[in-house]
């Protein structure tokens, strides 16, 4: 532990003293330390020896020096082209990485990815990038039940959005006689046995700590069975292999576990097979062929990690460092591959990028951006407590980054058309971006009349309506009246006046803004409609991703505020 405190503090205090190009500041670095790892803030005592230590060693450093030591351990710190992101937080440091990293992300091609996922796939990136190792994707597909072909091509895309390193593809359909020569291996070392028995029969067995009547038959027997068995003899559920574990094992899940079995149907879309590896034996045999040193999975794996490790002791193989975090419980959308498929199917959900999914389809599609994913997933970290997903988090991550790229529009929700009393006639300029003049403004014409959101002028007697001027507001009954009242902010600020959108009715088009809570119907600015697949800002509503605009429909999915 002392080790990763140690790396952690010294990149806080290199970032420091880099930042401000001067020796650090115990208090900015311990801050820094508290406000990203909550897990030190007991261990106050122990963290100001080692800080003490660390600020010597960094004070010591020439400026080139400490630029060039962060270079080497988080040189995304030393990027300043993103002055206004938070710096990414610095995870724990790996053990064993002096010859260099090799890692994994295996997803099965069961649909597409979820949000679950990506926290798998960003911590493995983030440690391949770390200490510039190797990264495999490798598609788990070796249970025919679970693999349709289009499964294949929305992984893909999935894997190309996050934007991973990647390093190579592997198909562990593609390994299948790999997997079988090392089942015959395992059975001439001992360690596996072809079993007959009833899987009814068997669990009874196991649960009662007995040997099945198989598991005493010589490696000859077992040899023969197995080529029996590839060869086509047996049915399925006739036949499994087993591995050889420890019937005494307090956990009768460990006990001689199965490794192989058949599957008669459906057919594999890549490859023409009826015996298929379980997952066990398939992953401790690709993790060591494929020189796997570090494996970061969640804890509900942590069963599975110690049955692989049965299989790597009968090949004397040395087992990759585990590592398992704690559950992610991800709320408010739905996750489950099963429930996604029969929700599309009985239309439910328009597809799997529906908004009420948790896939990362349906996450890009309303405008959030891969890296703030990746940020989120980076703050929750390899804890092994259970956690839940701040959806605020991953929001303010993604505001980072559309923020300053995101053009300003008007949406109005609620909508009225008033006409506006005694006014002049008057073009808005409305600027783009409130920080980039450069990129210039949106000109709204003003002839008369305005579309409103109603719900903001209930109960008002002024409005200020941004970028154009003040309008008083009278009630007689139901309807407001509206006139105009002159251009003074400062009126407007005395009348406490709220700002509001508006659109002039010949430059509106209709707009349908998608929330997860529901669809909003409302009218937003013609010139929104040529930022189609990119993410806007409708002032005063949110950050919103134009997804479809037809001639009378502009569609927009809302991301967050
Ligand atoms: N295919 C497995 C899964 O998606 C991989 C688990 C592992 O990391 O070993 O759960």
């Amino acid at each position: 532990m002392a080790d990763g405190l140690r790396e952690i503090l010294l990149i806080y205090a290199l970032e420091n003293a880099v930042k401000h190009k001067s020796v650090p500041k115990p208090g900015a670095v311990m801050g820094a330390l508290m406000g990203r790892h909550a897990e030190f803030r007991s261990r106050t005592g122990e963290v100001a020896a080692v800080l003490k230590e660390v600020l010597a060693e960094v004070a010591a450093l020439s400026t080139d020096e400490r630029e060039a030591r962060l270079q080497v351990l988080a040189p995304d710190l030393l990027r300043a082209e993103k002055p206004k992101q938070e710096a990414e937080r610095v995870l724990h440091a790996l053990e064993h990485t002096e010859e260099g990293v090799v890692m994994r992300f295996a997803p099965n091609p069961s649909g597409p990815l979820h949000l679950g996922h990506a926290r798998a796939a960003y911590l493995n990136d983030y440690y391949v990038r770390r200490y510039d190792g190797h990264y495999v994707i490798r598609i788990e597909d070796t249970d025919p039940r679970r693999v349709e072909p289009e499964n294949y091509g929305l992984l893909l895309d999935d894997i190309d959005w996050l934007g991973l390193k990647v390093g190579e593809i592997v198909y562990q359909s593609d390994r299948m006689d790999i997997y079988y020569e090392h089942c015959r291996r395992l059975i001439e070392l001992g360690g596996a046995y072809a079993c007959m028995c009833d899987a009814a029969y068997f669990r009874d067995l196991k649960l009662e700590k007995k040997a099945c009547p198989c598991r005493n038959q010589t490696i000859e027997e077992n040899l023969d069975l197995w080529d029996r068995m590839l060869e086509g003899e047996f049915c399925e559920g006739m036949i499994t292999v087993r591995v050889k574990t420890d019937l005494e094992h307090p956990d009768p899940a460990m006990r001689d576990f199965s490794i192989f079995r058949i599957v008669d149907a459906p057919p594999h879309p890549r490859v023409d097979a009826r015996v298929y590896p379980m997952y066990n034996f398939s992953v401790v045999v690709d993790d060591h062929l494929l020189g796997i040193t570090h494996v970061i999975r969640g804890k509900d794996h942590i069963a599975n990690t110690r049955r692989q490790r049965y299989i790597y002791e009968y090949f004397s193989w040395n087992p990759p460092v585990f590592k398992h975090y704690g559950r992610l419980s991800i709320g408010g959308v739905v996750l489950s591959t099963s429930a996604i498929k029969e929700g599309i199917v009985s239309g439910a959900y328009t597809g799997w990028d529906d908004i009420h999914l948790g896939t990362l389809k349906a996450i890009a599609r309303r405008g959030i951006e891969p890296d703030a994913v990746r940020k989120a997933m980076i703050d929750i970290g390899m804890g092994e407590t259970d956690i839940t997903f701040s959806w605020e988090n991953l929001f303010a991550q993604n505001k980072a980054i559309v923020d300053p790229k995101a053009n300003r529009y008007f949406f109005v929700p609620d909508a009225v058309m008033l006409p506006v009393a005694d006014a002049p006639a008057h073009i808005a300029e409305a600027a783009l971006h409130p920080n980039e003049p450069e990129r210039g403004v949106r000109r709204l014409l003003f002839e008369g009349s305005v579309i409103l959101p109603k719900g903001e002028i209930e109960g008002r007697t002024m409005v200020r309506l941004k970028d154009l001027f003040n309008v008083n507001v009278a009630w007689e009954g139901e309807r407001p009246a509206l006139t105009y009242a002159g251009e003074s902010l400062e009126e407007a600020r005395k009348a406490h006046a709220p700002i509001i959108q508006w659109l002039p009715p010949g430059q509106a088009r209709d707009c349908t803004l998608k929330t997860p809570e529901g669809d909003i119907e409302g009218y937003c600015e013609e010139a929104a409609s040529r930022e189609l697949n990119r993410v806007v800002q409708f002032e005063r509503v949110g950050f919103s991703r134009i997804d479809s605009v037809a001639v009378d429909l502009v569609t927009a999915y809302f991301a967050h505020r």
